[in-house]
Protein backbone atom coordinates (compact mmCIF):
# COMPACT_ATOMS: atom_id res chain seq x y z
CA UNK A 1 0.00 0.00 0.00
CA UNK A 2 1.36 3.45 -1.02
CA UNK A 3 1.46 6.24 1.51
CA UNK A 4 1.95 9.79 1.38
CA UNK A 5 2.22 13.08 2.65
CA UNK A 6 0.34 16.45 1.70
CA UNK A 7 -0.01 19.54 3.41
CA UNK A 8 -3.74 19.38 2.54
CA UNK A 9 -6.05 16.25 1.67
CA UNK A 10 -9.11 17.47 -0.06
CA UNK A 11 -11.95 14.89 0.73
CA UNK A 12 -14.27 14.97 -2.41
CA UNK A 13 -14.06 16.99 -5.60
CA UNK A 14 -17.20 19.01 -6.49
CA UNK A 15 -17.12 22.85 -6.79
CA UNK A 16 -16.10 23.55 -2.75
CA UNK A 17 -13.52 20.31 -2.94
CA UNK A 18 -11.67 22.27 -6.55
CA UNK A 19 -12.37 25.71 -5.49
CA UNK A 20 -10.13 24.60 -2.08
CA UNK A 21 -7.57 23.02 -4.10
CA UNK A 22 -7.22 25.80 -6.18
CA UNK A 23 -6.89 28.36 -3.74
CA UNK A 24 -4.40 25.66 -1.18
CA UNK A 25 -2.14 24.97 -4.49
CA UNK A 26 -1.89 28.56 -5.92
CA UNK A 27 -0.97 29.24 -1.87
CA UNK A 28 1.79 26.88 -2.28
CA UNK A 29 0.39 24.41 -0.46
CA UNK A 30 0.98 20.62 -1.44
CA UNK A 31 -2.33 19.91 -2.18
CA UNK A 32 -4.24 16.65 -3.09
CA UNK A 33 -7.99 15.59 -4.18
CA UNK A 34 -8.87 12.51 -3.21
CA UNK A 35 -12.12 11.40 -5.20
CA UNK A 36 -14.13 8.34 -5.53
CA UNK A 37 -15.76 8.99 -8.88
CA UNK A 38 -15.46 12.05 -11.09
CA UNK A 39 -14.89 16.12 -10.89
CA UNK A 40 -17.79 17.71 -10.13
CA UNK A 41 -19.39 16.24 -7.52
CA UNK A 42 -23.34 16.78 -7.98
CA UNK A 43 -23.18 19.29 -10.58
CA UNK A 44 -22.66 16.37 -13.07
CA UNK A 45 -26.37 15.32 -11.95
CA UNK A 46 -27.53 18.98 -12.70
CA UNK A 47 -27.08 18.90 -16.46
CA UNK A 48 -26.97 22.95 -17.56
CA UNK A 49 -26.28 24.96 -15.02
CA UNK A 50 -27.88 28.67 -15.46
CA UNK A 51 -26.51 29.93 -11.83
CA UNK A 52 -23.47 29.97 -11.64
CA UNK A 53 -22.44 33.72 -12.82
CA UNK A 54 -20.17 33.95 -15.97
CA UNK A 55 -21.55 31.66 -18.30
CA UNK A 56 -24.22 33.99 -19.56
CA UNK A 57 -26.11 30.76 -21.63
CA UNK A 58 -25.33 28.35 -18.55
CA UNK A 59 -22.72 25.79 -18.66
CA UNK A 60 -23.15 21.89 -18.27
CA UNK A 61 -22.32 20.66 -14.79
CA UNK A 62 -20.02 17.79 -16.32
CA UNK A 63 -18.44 20.34 -17.87
CA UNK A 64 -17.70 22.92 -15.41
CA UNK A 65 -16.36 20.36 -12.78
CA UNK A 66 -13.85 19.43 -15.33
CA UNK A 67 -13.00 23.15 -15.83
CA UNK A 68 -12.54 23.19 -11.91
CA UNK A 69 -10.07 20.22 -11.59
CA UNK A 70 -7.59 21.97 -14.40
CA UNK A 71 -7.80 25.27 -12.86
CA UNK A 72 -7.09 23.64 -9.97
CA UNK A 73 -4.20 21.30 -11.44
CA UNK A 74 -3.00 24.50 -12.88
CA UNK A 75 -1.27 25.46 -10.28
CA UNK A 76 0.29 21.91 -9.32
CA UNK A 77 -2.90 20.39 -6.77
CA UNK A 78 -3.24 16.55 -7.35
CA UNK A 79 -6.16 14.29 -7.68
CA UNK A 80 -6.46 10.42 -7.26
CA UNK A 81 -9.50 8.59 -7.89
CA UNK A 82 -10.04 6.65 -5.01
CA UNK A 83 -12.43 6.02 -2.20
CA UNK A 84 -11.81 7.10 1.19
CA UNK A 85 -12.57 4.48 3.17
CA UNK A 86 -11.64 5.25 6.89
CA UNK A 87 -10.11 8.60 8.56
CA UNK A 88 -8.40 9.36 11.86
CA UNK A 89 -8.86 12.77 12.10
CA UNK A 90 -7.38 13.44 15.58
CA UNK A 91 -4.07 12.02 14.67
CA UNK A 92 -1.42 14.56 13.78
CA UNK A 93 -0.30 14.44 10.62
CA UNK A 94 -4.42 13.29 9.72
CA UNK A 95 -4.32 10.05 8.27
CA UNK A 96 -7.18 9.45 5.49
CA UNK A 97 -6.96 5.35 4.10
CA UNK A 98 -8.79 4.92 0.82
CA UNK A 99 -9.56 1.57 -1.08
CA UNK A 100 -6.08 1.90 -2.88
CA UNK A 101 -3.55 3.65 -0.08
CA UNK A 102 -2.85 5.17 2.87
CA UNK A 103 -2.21 9.39 2.96
CA UNK A 104 -1.18 11.40 5.78
CA UNK A 105 -2.15 15.22 5.97
CA UNK A 106 -1.37 18.32 7.82
CA UNK A 107 -4.99 19.73 7.14
CA UNK A 108 -8.03 18.10 5.36
CA UNK A 109 -10.87 19.67 4.03
CA UNK A 110 -13.67 17.54 3.73
CA UNK A 111 -15.87 18.35 0.81
CA UNK A 112 -18.08 15.19 0.05
CA UNK A 113 -21.22 17.18 -0.28
CA UNK A 114 -24.85 15.40 0.16
CA UNK A 115 -26.70 12.90 -2.05
CA UNK A 116 -30.27 12.14 -2.47
CA UNK A 117 -32.56 10.66 0.33
CA UNK A 118 -34.31 7.68 0.16
CA UNK A 119 -38.25 6.84 0.43
CA UNK A 120 -37.47 3.59 2.66
CA UNK A 121 -39.67 1.67 1.04
CA UNK A 122 -39.00 -2.15 0.53
CA UNK A 123 -37.12 -3.36 -2.91
CA UNK A 124 -36.69 0.78 -3.60
CA UNK A 125 -32.86 -0.13 -3.75
CA UNK A 126 -33.37 -2.98 -5.72
CA UNK A 127 -35.39 -1.60 -8.60
CA UNK A 128 -32.67 1.30 -8.70
CA UNK A 129 -31.79 1.27 -12.86
CA UNK A 130 -35.11 -0.78 -13.31
CA UNK A 131 -37.85 2.03 -12.66
CA UNK A 132 -36.33 3.50 -9.60
CA UNK A 133 -34.48 6.78 -9.97
CA UNK A 134 -32.91 9.93 -8.59
CA UNK A 135 -32.13 12.23 -11.32
CA UNK A 136 -34.08 13.13 -14.29
CA UNK A 137 -31.57 14.97 -16.25
CA UNK A 138 -29.89 11.12 -16.16
CA UNK A 139 -32.10 9.01 -16.36
CA UNK A 140 -35.00 10.58 -17.85
CA UNK A 141 -34.72 9.84 -21.51
CA UNK A 142 -34.94 5.78 -20.61
CA UNK A 143 -38.42 6.93 -20.19
CA UNK A 144 -39.19 8.13 -23.65
CA UNK A 145 -42.65 8.07 -24.57
CA UNK A 146 -43.80 6.25 -20.81
CA UNK A 147 -45.66 6.75 -17.70
CA UNK A 148 -43.72 7.97 -14.66
CA UNK A 149 -44.57 9.18 -11.09
CA UNK A 150 -42.65 11.82 -9.42
CA UNK A 151 -41.89 11.88 -5.78
CA UNK A 152 -41.61 15.14 -3.62
CA UNK A 153 -42.86 18.92 -3.39
CA UNK A 154 -39.74 20.94 -3.68
CA UNK A 155 -37.57 22.60 -6.73
CA UNK A 156 -36.33 19.23 -7.35
CA UNK A 157 -39.35 17.37 -7.33
CA UNK A 158 -40.81 19.94 -10.48
CA UNK A 159 -38.42 20.63 -12.30
CA UNK A 160 -37.66 17.09 -12.20
CA UNK A 161 -41.78 16.70 -13.31
CA UNK A 162 -41.35 19.66 -16.11
CA UNK A 163 -38.41 17.79 -17.52
CA UNK A 164 -40.03 14.45 -17.63
CA UNK A 165 -42.83 15.95 -18.93
CA UNK A 166 -41.12 16.96 -22.27
CA UNK A 167 -39.59 13.16 -22.66
CA UNK A 168 -42.74 11.00 -20.98
CA UNK A 169 -45.98 10.55 -22.46
CA UNK A 170 -47.08 10.87 -18.58
CA UNK A 171 -46.06 12.67 -15.39
CA UNK A 172 -47.76 12.42 -12.18
CA UNK A 173 -46.27 14.19 -9.02
CA UNK A 174 -47.23 12.60 -6.00
CA UNK A 175 -46.45 14.63 -2.63
CA UNK A 176 -47.40 14.64 1.00
CA UNK A 177 -48.63 17.94 1.43
CA UNK A 178 -51.83 19.16 -0.46
CA UNK A 179 -49.63 21.98 -1.71
CA UNK A 180 -46.12 21.82 -3.57
CA UNK A 181 -43.85 24.01 -1.72
CA UNK A 182 -41.41 24.77 -4.70
CA UNK A 183 -40.76 28.35 -5.78
CA UNK A 184 -43.79 29.82 -7.22
CA UNK A 185 -42.65 30.27 -11.03
CA UNK A 186 -42.74 26.59 -11.42
CA UNK A 187 -45.71 26.47 -10.09
CA UNK A 188 -47.55 27.67 -13.46
CA UNK A 189 -45.55 25.69 -15.64
CA UNK A 190 -46.55 22.42 -13.82
CA UNK A 191 -50.01 23.32 -14.99
CA UNK A 192 -49.23 24.44 -18.63
CA UNK A 193 -47.11 21.47 -19.39
CA UNK A 194 -50.23 19.88 -20.07
CA UNK A 195 -49.17 15.89 -19.27
CA UNK A 196 -48.68 16.42 -15.25
CA UNK A 197 -50.85 15.49 -13.02
CA UNK A 198 -50.67 16.67 -9.22
CA UNK A 199 -51.84 14.24 -6.87
CA UNK A 200 -51.33 15.93 -3.12
CA UNK A 201 -51.68 14.83 0.10
CA UNK A 202 -51.11 11.12 -0.41
CA UNK A 203 -48.01 8.99 0.57
CA UNK A 204 -46.24 6.73 -1.94
CA UNK A 205 -46.69 3.38 0.25
CA UNK A 206 -45.60 0.56 -1.90
CA UNK A 207 -43.33 -0.16 -5.07
CA UNK A 208 -45.13 -2.74 -7.32
CA UNK A 209 -42.93 -4.70 -10.26
CA UNK A 210 -42.18 -7.20 -11.82
CA UNK A 211 -38.11 -7.61 -13.04
CA UNK A 212 -38.95 -4.10 -13.34
CA UNK A 213 -41.01 -0.97 -11.95
CA UNK A 214 -45.05 -1.69 -12.95
CA UNK A 215 -46.38 1.12 -10.79
CA UNK A 216 -46.84 2.42 -7.36
CA UNK A 217 -49.43 2.46 -4.75
CA UNK A 218 -50.64 5.52 -3.31
CA UNK A 219 -52.21 5.94 0.06
CA UNK A 220 -54.30 9.71 1.01
CA UNK A 221 -53.58 11.16 4.07
CA UNK A 222 -57.02 12.55 4.26
CA UNK A 223 -58.99 9.53 3.72
CA UNK A 224 -56.84 6.38 3.89
CA UNK A 225 -57.76 5.09 0.91
CA UNK A 226 -55.15 3.57 -1.03
CA UNK A 227 -54.91 3.81 -5.30
CA UNK A 228 -52.42 1.94 -8.01
CA UNK A 229 -51.26 3.98 -10.26
CA UNK A 230 -49.29 2.05 -13.13
CA UNK A 231 -45.75 3.43 -14.32
CA UNK A 232 -42.55 2.16 -15.83
CA UNK A 233 -40.31 4.65 -13.66
CA UNK A 234 -40.83 6.00 -10.43
CA UNK A 235 -38.29 9.30 -9.97
CA UNK A 236 -38.21 10.49 -6.10
CA UNK A 237 -37.11 13.61 -5.30
CA UNK A 238 -37.45 14.17 -1.62
CA UNK A 239 -34.78 16.17 -0.71
CA UNK A 240 -30.54 15.25 -0.14
CA UNK A 241 -28.86 14.21 2.89
CA UNK A 242 -25.16 15.10 3.80
CA UNK A 243 -22.12 12.02 3.00
CA UNK A 244 -20.53 12.16 6.35
CA UNK A 245 -21.02 8.22 7.42
CA UNK A 246 -17.30 8.26 7.29
CA UNK A 247 -16.27 11.32 9.85
CA UNK A 248 -18.83 9.50 12.26
CA UNK A 249 -18.05 10.17 15.72
CA UNK A 250 -14.97 12.04 14.85
CA UNK A 251 -16.30 15.57 14.05
CA UNK A 252 -19.20 17.67 15.33
CA UNK A 253 -22.31 17.03 13.44
CA UNK A 254 -25.92 18.82 13.56
CA UNK A 255 -29.21 16.22 14.18
CA UNK A 256 -28.98 15.70 10.36
CA UNK A 257 -25.92 15.01 9.98
CA UNK A 258 -24.60 17.71 8.59
CA UNK A 259 -20.98 19.01 9.91
CA UNK A 260 -21.31 21.80 12.06
CA UNK A 261 -18.86 24.70 10.51
CA UNK A 262 -19.68 28.21 10.25
CA UNK A 263 -18.41 30.70 7.57
CA UNK A 264 -14.57 30.08 8.41
CA UNK A 265 -15.20 26.18 7.83
CA UNK A 266 -13.45 25.31 10.78
CA UNK A 267 -15.16 22.17 12.22
CA UNK A 268 -15.13 21.04 15.72
CA UNK A 269 -11.69 19.66 14.95
CA UNK A 270 -8.60 21.78 14.72
CA UNK A 271 -7.02 21.37 11.25
CA UNK A 272 -10.50 19.79 9.64
CA UNK A 273 -12.34 22.00 7.52
CA UNK A 274 -15.54 21.78 5.80
CA UNK A 275 -16.68 23.44 2.48
CA UNK A 276 -19.50 23.17 0.36
CA UNK A 277 -22.89 21.01 0.37
CA UNK A 278 -21.50 18.98 3.40
CA UNK A 279 -21.51 21.60 6.21
CA UNK A 280 -24.04 23.56 8.06
CA UNK A 281 -25.39 26.13 5.88
CA UNK A 282 -28.37 28.31 4.93
CA UNK A 283 -27.97 28.26 0.95
CA UNK A 284 -26.62 25.21 -0.76
CA UNK A 285 -25.35 25.85 -4.28
CA UNK A 286 -22.25 25.52 -6.08
CA UNK A 287 -21.74 28.84 -5.91
CA UNK A 288 -21.62 28.77 -2.02
CA UNK A 289 -19.66 25.97 -2.35
CA UNK A 290 -16.94 27.64 -4.25
CA UNK A 291 -16.81 30.46 -1.84
CA UNK A 292 -16.13 28.35 0.94
CA UNK A 293 -13.26 26.69 -0.97
CA UNK A 294 -11.94 30.33 -0.91
CA UNK A 295 -12.24 30.46 2.45
CA UNK A 296 -10.67 27.17 3.70
CA UNK A 297 -7.85 27.66 1.97
CA UNK A 298 -7.60 30.80 4.39
CA UNK A 299 -8.28 29.06 7.11
CA UNK A 300 -5.75 26.23 6.52
CA UNK A 301 -2.98 28.58 5.90
CA UNK A 302 -3.88 29.53 9.27
CA UNK A 303 -3.75 26.58 10.59
CA UNK A 304 -0.32 25.72 9.67
CA UNK A 305 1.52 28.54 10.64
CA UNK A 306 0.48 27.30 13.96
CA UNK A 307 2.19 23.76 13.58
P1 LIG B 1 -36.42 20.17 -0.50
O1 LIG B 1 -36.63 21.59 -0.92
O2 LIG B 1 -35.91 19.87 0.86
O3 LIG B 1 -37.81 19.43 -0.72
C1 LIG B 1 -37.96 18.10 -0.36
C2 LIG B 1 -39.39 17.70 -0.68
O4 LIG B 1 -39.53 16.30 -0.48
C3 LIG B 1 -40.41 18.40 0.18
O5 LIG B 1 -41.54 18.62 -0.59
C4 LIG B 1 -40.65 17.37 1.27
O6 LIG B 1 -41.94 17.44 1.81
C5 LIG B 1 -40.53 16.09 0.50
N1 LIG B 1 -40.12 14.97 1.33
C6 LIG B 1 -39.07 14.91 2.19
N2 LIG B 1 -38.99 13.69 2.76
C7 LIG B 1 -40.00 12.97 2.25
C8 LIG B 1 -40.46 11.63 2.44
N3 LIG B 1 -39.83 10.80 3.27
N4 LIG B 1 -41.53 11.23 1.75
C9 LIG B 1 -42.18 12.06 0.90
N5 LIG B 1 -41.81 13.34 0.67
C10 LIG B 1 -40.73 13.78 1.34
O7 LIG B 1 -35.41 19.41 -1.47
P2 LIG B 1 -35.16 19.59 -3.03
O8 LIG B 1 -36.40 19.81 -3.78
O9 LIG B 1 -34.28 18.44 -3.42
O10 LIG B 1 -34.28 20.90 -3.10
C11 LIG B 1 -33.02 20.97 -2.40
C12 LIG B 1 -32.38 22.34 -2.62
O11 LIG B 1 -31.99 22.48 -3.98
C13 LIG B 1 -33.36 23.48 -2.35
O12 LIG B 1 -32.65 24.54 -1.77
C14 LIG B 1 -33.85 23.84 -3.72
O13 LIG B 1 -34.33 25.16 -3.83
C15 LIG B 1 -32.60 23.60 -4.56
N6 LIG B 1 -32.99 23.34 -5.96
C16 LIG B 1 -33.19 24.43 -6.75
C17 LIG B 1 -33.61 24.26 -8.06
C18 LIG B 1 -33.84 25.46 -8.90
O14 LIG B 1 -33.74 26.56 -8.40
N7 LIG B 1 -34.17 25.31 -10.15
C19 LIG B 1 -33.84 22.98 -8.56
C20 LIG B 1 -33.65 21.88 -7.73
C21 LIG B 1 -33.24 22.07 -6.41
P3 LIG B 1 -42.26 18.26 3.18
O15 LIG B 1 -42.39 19.67 2.76
O16 LIG B 1 -43.50 17.63 3.66
O17 LIG B 1 -41.08 18.02 4.10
Amino acid sequence: MSQKTVDVLIIGGGPGGYSAALYCARAGMKTLVVEKLSAGGQMVLAGTLDNYPGFDEGIDGFELGERMKKGAERFGAETVFEEAVSVDLSANPKRVTTNRGEYLARAVVIATGATHRELGLPEERRLVGRGVAYCATCDGARYKGRRVVVVGGGNSAVTDALTLSKICEHVTLVHRRDALSATQVYHAQIEKAGNITFIGASDVIAIEHDRKVTGVVIRSKETGETARIPCDGLFIAIGRRPVTELFAGQVEMDENGYIVAGETTETSVPGVFAVGDVRTKLARQVITAAADGAVAAKSVESYLRTL
